[in-house]
């Protein structure tokens, strides 16, 4: 293992096998929980059961309001949105450091993409009408509050080049979250954006991605810098790129790597 120790990141619970679904399932993910998890920390948590819903529980749905997408319960049609917010905000300011988050794809909790969507409150049924084009309510405080993590859902990991790329950007934020606590110079900072160059430059919009890094590193701008460097590295790969994972210098990185 790494003497920086192992990237910590937060999981919805179900995808870690919990029995905390809705309906007192799970979905765990074997991939993350087997393979993966001795090369990581887990921080696993369930924003449904830790608002206080229950396990099992009434399900919950997205509602299309004037005022945007609302979270409710669906057959008690108690709007929960507030309250789920109010702890989401409270729980991830109390996680402590953070490199990533896999989330749970389509819930009206943990989606980043997918969850169902009334049109209405009145069409609000289990069998209602329904989109699929909506985020979930913890999905967006986290995407909100914590933008230098690499986040993930499960589906993005289906593909070896997605599980290898989830991994080098969950490794590479460790590695500059720990440069920063260890309170890096700005020359110390170049010095890692210089060392990532090959990897920022494998995406799309590469080249203007990296001279935006190396601005921040040169102002010493450690918190905008995690923030842009977990952006360049989630953009998708550039045309013709090569695999920039091929090697790693980090050893915890290639092991991690290697059951992908
Ligand atoms: S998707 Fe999120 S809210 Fe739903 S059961 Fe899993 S962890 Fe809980």
């Amino acid at each position: 293992m790494s003497a920086l120790g192992p990237p910590r990141v937060g999981l919805s619970a179900c995808l870690r096998g919990e029995p905390v679904r809705w309906d007192g399932d799970h979905r765990r993910h074997d991939f993350l929980v087997a393979s993966l998890g001795p090369h990581l920390e887990w921080v696993a948590l369930c924003p449904e059961a830790e608002i206080g819903l229950g396990v099992p529980r009434e399900p919950i749905q997205l509602v299309r309001t004037e005022s945007g997408p609302r979270l409710y319960s669906v057959r008690s049609h108690h709007d929960l949105t507030e309250r789920m917010r109010d702890w989401a905000t409270a729980r991830l300011a109390g996680l402590g450091d953070l490199d990533g988050f896999v989330l749970k794809h389509r819930s009206p909790s943990c989606g980043i993409t997918g969850a169902r969507v009334s049109p209405s409150l009145e069409e609000l049924r289990e069998d209602g009408p329904c989109e699929r084009g909506g985020r979930g309510v913890f999905a967006e405080v986290l995407l909100r509050e914590r933008p230098e993590i690499a986040v993930a859902e499960e589906p993005d990991l289906e593909s070896r080049d997605g599980r290898q790329r989830f991994v080098e950007r969950v490794f590479a934020a460790r590695r500059l979250r720990a440069r920063l606590a260890r309170g890096a110079e700005p020359a110390d900072l170049v010095r890692f954006v210089d060392g990532h160059a090959a990897r920022v430059l494998a995406r799309a919009g590469g080249p203007e991605a990296l001279a935006e890094l190396a601005g921040l590193a040169r102002r010493g701008d450690g918190s905008r810098l995690r923030i842009a460097f977990a952006a360049a590295l989630a953009r998708p790969p550039a045309a013709g790129a090569g695999d920039p994972t091929a090697d790693p210098r980090d050893p915890a990185e290639r092991a991690a790597l290697a059951v992908c």
